[in-house]
């Protein structure tokens, strides 16, 4: 990690917008877990408003988010080495939003992928959320002065925008107040693709359940999804090089080398010449056998939820010691009555 004046600290958030997948377990919880040991305080957030830019049923939010608190323990993270967090039960995250909604410039909302992707053809009808969502996950990290975000790839331009608000407060109003952070995109599967269509990435929200691989589900289901994956007619090639035109025969290779903690060039040479045909078993019986500790871990965690509504709150005190000075000074720098420290 680089050095800067902040102290070092980490946060990442996951929504609670359906079943976690394959692409969040191996771009973001299983690196998370793999970090926790290095010392860093980081904080993990179930980001539960972020959710709700686009519709979700309550009662399923309220089930989603329990899950996914679930799912980032069974993956490794233990809460108390880390904070563990649902966004809506500390309020200054929502609270420095408001600040950075005014510091953010609409131009900058309108340039993200991310919100053209979801608003998709019909943008006059998205929440408003839905734009301001940059907004919130700056406020979700700085909040904290987190130093250092892993994410997947596909939250790059949403953490060059969290630079920019901090950047753009820090010069308004004359101070070094908030860090510029560094995202952190590291690994072999920062942008694991869907099972359908190797252009688009895997997604919560995606409509077809046979495109990604969920952490709820059975040996079964993962088997048939991998058996089923779009892929082409060609055996696999012995260079990572002749995968460059095959999307979904190299997403099939970079989850593979993710899952297995190997190269992409290992996984090349091990199966160089083979057919999807006897690359597709290896793929889902290594998958089963990575996921069903995990899966059966948040079954078991899922059946007592009111242990789950205490582990959150704990979490909930913990980060509001760092969080309510930080939302206090911001407010003093801006200028608010009542606010000094
Ligand atoms: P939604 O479709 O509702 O946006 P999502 O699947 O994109 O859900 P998020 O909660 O938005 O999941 O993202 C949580 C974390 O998982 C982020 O760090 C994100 O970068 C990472 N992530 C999401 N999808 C993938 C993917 N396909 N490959 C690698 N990382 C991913
Ligand atoms: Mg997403």
């Amino acid at each position: 990690m680089t050095d800067t004046q902040f102290q070092p600290r980490v946060f990442s958030g996951i929504q609670p917008s359906g079943d976690l997948h394959l692409g969040n377990y191996l771009g973001a919880l299983k690196r998370f877990a793999d970090a926790q040991n290095q010392g860093v305080e980081s904080i993990y957030c179930m980001v539960d408003l972020h959710a709700i830019t686009v519709w979700q049923d309550p009662k399923q939010l309220r089930h989603s988010t329990r899950e996914l608190c679930a799912g980032f323990i069974a993956s490794g993270i233990d809460p108390e080495k880390s904070i563990l967090i649902n966004q809506s039960q500390v309020p200054e995250h929502a609270q420095l939003a408001w600040v950075f909604n005014c510091v953010a410039r609409m131009g900058w909302m309108n340039r993200m992928t991310q919100f053209k992707d979801k608003a998709g053809k019909n943008a006059e009808q998205a929440s408003l959320g839905l734009l301001a969502y940059p907004s919130l996950m700056a406020a979700d990290i700085l909040v904290y002065h987190a130093t250092h975000v892993p994410v997947g790839e596909d939250q790059k331009q949403h953490l060059e925008l969290t630079r920019d608000i901090a950047a753009k407060f820090n010069h308004d109003y004359g101070v070094d107040f908030f860090p510029i952070t560094e995202p952190v995109i590291e690994g072999t599967a920062t942008r694991v693709m869907s099972l359908r269509d190797g252009s688009k990435k895997m997604s919560k929200s995606d409509p077809s359940d046979m495109s990604r691989i969920n952490l709820t589900d059975d040996a079964d289901t993962i088997a048939k999804k991998i058996r089923k994956a779009k892929t082409d007619a060609e055996p696999l090639p012995d260079t990572i090089e002749a995968l460059d035109d095959r999307p979904e025969a190299r997403n099939l290779v970079n989850i593979y080398a993710a899952l297995a903690d190997r190269s992409k060039e290992q996984v090349v040479e091990e199966f160089a010449g083979k057919q999807f045909g006897q690359f597709k078993p290896a793929l889902a019986d290594l998958a089963v056998e990575r996921m069903s500790p995990i899966t059966t871990e948040m079954a078991r965690l899922m059946d007592d939820p009111a242990e789950i509504d205490r582990i959150l709150a704990r979490g909930a005190t913990r980060a509001r010691e760092i969080t309510a000075p930080i939302l206090r000074k911001t407010y003093d720098i801006v200028g608010m009555v009542g606010a000094t420290v």
